[in-house]
């Protein structure tokens, strides 16, 4: 018999980034601190790409991932987590340009099919189908999933992926 106090989790989708510092070794470990402090479970991670500066362009090359999880914690709670994670990875937000350099950004791009829009959290990600960048990686690990009424695949049949190159394993 299920238990009464089964405790629903959901899935979601987080895309990483960086250009600064040792950005794959971060993303292990950035991954391995989001699944233990969100008592979540890894269900998928992409391969690593290298992609093209986005919005500011003045910059290194990014490289750039996405994970699912699943997780019960609530999305705010989730986002907290993430932003300690970035913290814990030397991102610093005072400074920061606007899509500028960083060691690690996380945002959350889908949780579940929660339609959220907040000051400070808005789902699922309001720039998605906009990003090569975060499309490509996605469509390695969730090609079928729905996001604001959009095939993943889809969404990436309709950008430009010029630029983007898959990392080899690191093994
Ligand atoms: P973009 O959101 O365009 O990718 P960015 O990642 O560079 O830009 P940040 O400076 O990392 O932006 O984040 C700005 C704020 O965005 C965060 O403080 C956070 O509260 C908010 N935010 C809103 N929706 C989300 C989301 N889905 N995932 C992560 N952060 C979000
Ligand atoms: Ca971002
Ligand atoms: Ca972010």
């Amino acid at each position: 018999m299920a238990s009464e106090r089964q405790i629903r989790s959901a899935s979601v989708l987080i895309a990483l980034g960086g250009n600064v510092g040792d950005v794959r070794a971060t993303f292990g470990k950035a991954i391995a601190h989001i699944c233990g402090m969100a008592q979540g479970t890894l269900i998928a991670r992409s391969s690593d790409y290298t992609t093209p500066p986005w919005g500011d362009e003045d910059q290194d090359p990014f490289i750039n991932a996405c994970i699912e999880i699943e997780t019960s914690l609530d999305p705010h709670a989730l986002l907290f987590v993430l932003q300690k994670v970035e913290q814990k990875f030397g991102r610093t937000r005072e400074k920061a340009r606007r899509w500028g350099p960083r060691t690690l950004d996380l945002d959350m791009i889908a949780y579940d099919d929660v339609s959220l829009r907040k000051p400070d959290l808005t789902l699922p990600h309001p720039r998605l189908f906009e990003r090569a960048f975060v499309l490509v990686p996605l469509a390695e690990i969730a090609p079928d999933r729905v996001i604001s009424g959009i095939r993943v695949r889809d969404g990436l049949a309709g950008v430009s992926t010029q630029g983007i190159e898959r990392l080899p394993d690191t093994g």
